[in-house]
């Protein structure tokens, strides 16, 4: 379970494409794919990895701990679940419902997001295989 008000957006959008990659990478790669400022993804880094989300040594790669890995799936059912619910409740376009989905991950409590599986009959816990690219249609 992630405390998702400790976690900032930025640190969400990293966390959810990390787990969309699904093996380790440098920070210059990362940064690249996600069109970061260099001082703007070295502090998210840091911060994530002093909640030992993920390891990051300087010129190595940068891996998910199993504790991250965990938030990191966290945080992507909850795009996935919001995703779902603006495209299948609100008829909302699939670039809408992915970029606001996007932003709204962290911001949801697990608890409203049980209440939106609920409706869906989906679980919360369940990736449900998605593995959501986050650059589909991201600009920072
Ligand atoms: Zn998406
Ligand atoms: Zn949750």
């Amino acid at each position: 379970m992630i405390n998702t008000s400790l976690v900032k957006e930025k640190e969400n959008l990293v966390l959810d494409f990390l787990f969309f990659w699904n093996c380790p990478i440098t920070a210059g790669c990362l940064k690249s794919e996600l069109n970061f400022k260099h001082s703007t993804l070295n502090s998210i880094l840091k911060r994530l990895e002093k909640q030992e989300l993920l390891t990051w040594e300087k010129y190595k790669e940068i891996k998910l701990t199993e504790k991250g890995r965990e938030s990191a799936m966290h945080v992507s059912n909850h795009h996935f679940i919001i995703e779902r619910f603006l495209k299948d409740s609100l008829n909302c376009s699939e670039e809408l419902a992915h970029n606001e989905a996007l932003h709204l991950a962290g911001a949801f409590s697990c608890e409203l997001i049980e209440e939106i599986c609920k409706k869906l009959k989906i679980s919360h816990n369940d990736s449900h295989g998605n593995f959501c690219d986050i650059r589909k249609y991201f600009t920072d």
